[in-house]
């Protein structure tokens, strides 16, 4: 059991912010006639200490969520060794910019790697895991929005068929699914063209492309998991609204 002060939202700041995120999420899901349990809360961990995570991991598994961790920065990595957070049974994520030169790292951290977004760093990524005897899950990244900023296959069943090709071959990786990084704007109807905009490439994706396994869309942060969860969502990827503002 977990003691009352942790799991109170009246007592703990980080507990009410918790509980204001899952309150969001719930009633997006529900709006679109989902359950938001079904729904995985990745926790974007960069910047944050290994205490403040192992807080927010036993809050949520208090309230029964699905939960996986998900890191942006190779170089903190080593923090999830930290002994509140080794062996926990969380499932571990990278979801940031991949470097061919960090390949080895990620692959043996993560068993989900969300940001495949280049032929090259998938041929790094099968390279480390057939070496270390590993299958990791990888789902590819686009770029829904047209940003320059941002990473990402363009948004077409011509730019991604090379690449789910390359990786159905692949006995060290398995794409399941599709993520981006929603556009970066408050007008609510761009940003949601943009995450329906995954959810239809993926449907087409599965079928066009005969890649079945496609099953999970990644997409939603702080400022849009509900519009995030109504286009379908699998996985949300929450940082500063439960942790805080980023320093
Ligand atoms: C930081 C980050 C998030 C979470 O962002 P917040 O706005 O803090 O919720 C989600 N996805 C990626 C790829 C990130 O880098």
């Amino acid at each position: 059991m977990h003691e009352t002060s942790r799991t109170s939202s009246a007592s703990d700041p980080l507990a009410a912010r918790l509980d204001g995120v899952l309150a969001r999420l719930d009633a997006a899901a529900q709006r679109s006639g989902r359950d938001g349990r079904e729904i995985t809360m990745l926790l974007a961990t960069k910047t944050r200490t290994p205490q403040e995570i192992a807080t927010v991991v036993d809050l949520l598994r208090a309230r029964d969520r699905r939960i996986a961790v998900g890191e942006n920065r190779a170089q903190e990595i080593a923090k999830h060794s930290d002994p509140l957070l080794v062996d926990n049974g969380v499932p571990r994520h990278f979801i940031g910019r991949l470097q061919t030169n960090k390949a080895r790292d990620v692959v043996a951290f993560a068993e989900m790697i969300h940001s495949v977004d280049r032929a090259d760093i998938a041929d790094a990524l099968e390279r480390r895991a057939a070496t270390a005897g590993l299958v990791r899950e990888v789902l590819v990244q686009v770029n829904t929005s047209g940003e320059e900023s941002k990473g990402g296959f363009a948004p077409t069943l011509e730019a991604l068929g090379p690449i789910m090709e390359r990786l159905r071959a692949s006995g060290s990786l398995r794409p399941v699914g599709l993520m981006t990084i929603g556009a970066n704007t408050s007008d609510d109807e761009t940003v949601r063209a943009s995450l329906h905009g995954l959810r239809e490439l993926r449907d087409q994706a599965r079928e066009q492309l005969d890649v079945p396994e496609l099953v999970h869309l990644s997409m939603g942060m702080s400022g849009d998991l509900e519009i995030a969860v109504e286009e379908g969502a699998t996985i949300v990827r929450v940082g500063s609204a439960i942790f805080g503002a980023r320093a």
